[in-house]
C-alpha cells in the first residue's frame, strides 16, 4: 500500500508517543509518519521517519516544516511536567511546562495549519490530561513524589481550550481539532500508589497505552468531519465521582 498520508507526532520517544508511531504505522491506512523529539528513538519501519527537534525552538520548528508540502494529521504529545510542591516551583519550571506544553504545541499548530489550509482538510490532536480539567487529588498522590503541579495542569487547561479556539476558527477549512485527555498510564509506579490510585478509579485500574488508540483512529479516520473541539478523558471513569 501506498504512504500517501502524512501524519506529525510529537514527542514520540516516549511512552504514549512510541505507542503511537508504532500503532500508526501498522494501520492500513497509508500513514507516513514524522516521529518527532528531541531525544533520539529508532524506528526501522519505512513508513516513519524519525527527526530530532526541539519543538519549543521556532527556528528548528520552521526548518522542520519547509521540507513539507502534504499533510493529513497532527498529534502534539510532547509534553513534560514537574512534580515538585508549589512553593518550590521555580520560575524556570514554571516556564519550561509552559514552553513545551503550549508554545511547542503552537508552533507545531501554525505551521501544520498553513499546510491543511492549502490542501483543504487536516486532522490535529492534541493531547491533553484528566488534570487539565480537574485538580490532582494529593490524597493519592501523598509522599510519593509523582504529584503533577499546577503548571501542568494550567498549561493542559490551555491545550484543551486551544483545541477548542481553533476548532472553530478552522472548521471552515475542514480542519478538525480535539483532544484526548488521558488519566494515569501504568509504567513503573510504586505499589502503594498504584493501590490508591486504582480504589479510586471504576475501572480498578490505571491505563495503558493501548487504551488511547480507540480514539486516536477514531479521531484520525477520515469520515470525521463534524467531531470537533471535543476533550475526549480517557481514564476509565477516574474523573466522574
Ligand atoms: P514521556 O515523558 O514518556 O514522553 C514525552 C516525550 O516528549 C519525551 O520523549 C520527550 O523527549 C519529548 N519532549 C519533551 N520536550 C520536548 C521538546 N521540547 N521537543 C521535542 N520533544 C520533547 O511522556 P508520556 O507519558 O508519553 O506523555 C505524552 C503526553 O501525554 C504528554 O503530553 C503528557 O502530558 C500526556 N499525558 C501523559 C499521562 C501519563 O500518565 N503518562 C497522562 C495524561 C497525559
Amino acid at each position: 500500500m501506498p504512504f500517501t498520508k502524512n501524519i506529525i507526532v510529537t514527542g514520540s520517544s516516549g511512552q504514549i508517543g512510541q505507542a503511537f508511531v508504532r500503532h500508526l504505522s501498522q494501520s492500513n491506512e497509508g500513514y507516513y509518519i514524522y516521529a518527532l523529539d528531541k531525544n533520539k528513538f529508532k524506528n526501522n519501519k519505512k513508513n516513519i521517519q524519525n527527526i530530532e527537534i526541539d519543538i519549543t525552538k521556532e527556528d528548528e520548528v520552521l526548518d522542520f516544516f519547509s521540507d513539507i508540502n502534504e499533510l493529513y494529521g497532527l498529534v502534539n504529545n510532547a509534553g513534560i511536567g514537574v512534580f515538585t510542591p508549589f512553593l518550590s516551583r521555580t520560575l524556570e519550571e514554571f516556564k519550561n511546562v509552559l514552553d513545551v506544553n503550549l508554545v511547542g504545541t503552537f508552533l507545531m499548530t501554525r505551521e501544520s495549519i498553513k499546510i491543511m489550509i492549502k490542501k483543504g482538510h487536516g486532522k490535529i490532536i492534541n493531547i491533553g490530561s484528566i488534570y487539565g480539567i480537574n485538580s490532582s487529588d494529593f490524597r493519592i498522590y501523598g509522599e510519593s513524589g509523582r504529584n503533577n503541579s499546577e503548571v501542568y495542569s494550567i498549561s493542559k487547561s490551555g491545550v484543551i481550550m486551544f483545541s477548542k479556539y481553533l476548532a472553530a476558527h478552522y472548521a471552515c477549512k475542514n480542519i478538525q481539532i480535539n483532544t484526548i485527555s488521558p488519566g494515569g498510564i501504568k509504567k513503573n509506579q510504586a505499589n502503594e500508589f498504584i493501590k490508591k490510585y486504582n480504589s479510586k478509579n471504576p475501572t480498578g485500574r490505571m491505563a495503558v497505552t493501548r487504551d488511547l488508540l480507540p480514539a486516536l483512529d477514531f479521531l484520525l479516520d477520515k469520515k470525521n468531519e463534524y467531531i470537533n473541539g471535543e476533550n475526549i478523558v480517557i481514564d476509565g471513569g477516574f474523573t466522574k465521582w
